[in-house]
């Protein structure tokens, strides 16, 4: 989608720094953080929201993305949110899992 902010970032149009990827997704910080630490996991194929998402592997695979990526960077506690429609408050039409989480180093 070549209008597609998260489809640009994951093309390295932006030069935004990946904190962790695998063959199916990326993760990095939300350019708004709403907590002290915010990132987004976003998978590579653009999905405009779970709800166009049947696949259920790719699904697993965000899943496992957000307990490999919190593992990696030593978080025990966050809470994952996934806005699915413009009433929920989407605003990017690229699936996305928020996870938000306190103070770490990174
Ligand atoms: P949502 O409201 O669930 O669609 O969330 C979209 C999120 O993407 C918001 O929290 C924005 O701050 C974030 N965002 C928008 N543009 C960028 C960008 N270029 N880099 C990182 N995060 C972004
Ligand atoms: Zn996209």
């Amino acid at each position: 989608m070549s209008d597609c902010i998260f489809c640009k970032i994951i093309n390295g149009d932006f030069g935004t720094e990946f904190v962790y990827e695998t063959n199916s997704a990326v993760v990095f910080r939300d350019i708004n953080p709403k907590a002290d630490t915010h990132l987004l996991v976003v998978p590579r194929l653009h999905v405009e929201s779970l709800n166009e998402l049947d696949d259920k592997d790719l699904l697993g695979e965000l899943m496992m993305t957000v307990k490999a990526v919190t593992k990696k960077l030593g978080i025990k506690s966050y809470r994952t949110v996934i806005n699915t429609g413009k009433e929920s408050g989407q605003e990017v039409f690229h699936l996305h899992i928020h996870i938000l989480a306190g103070k770490i180093n990174m």
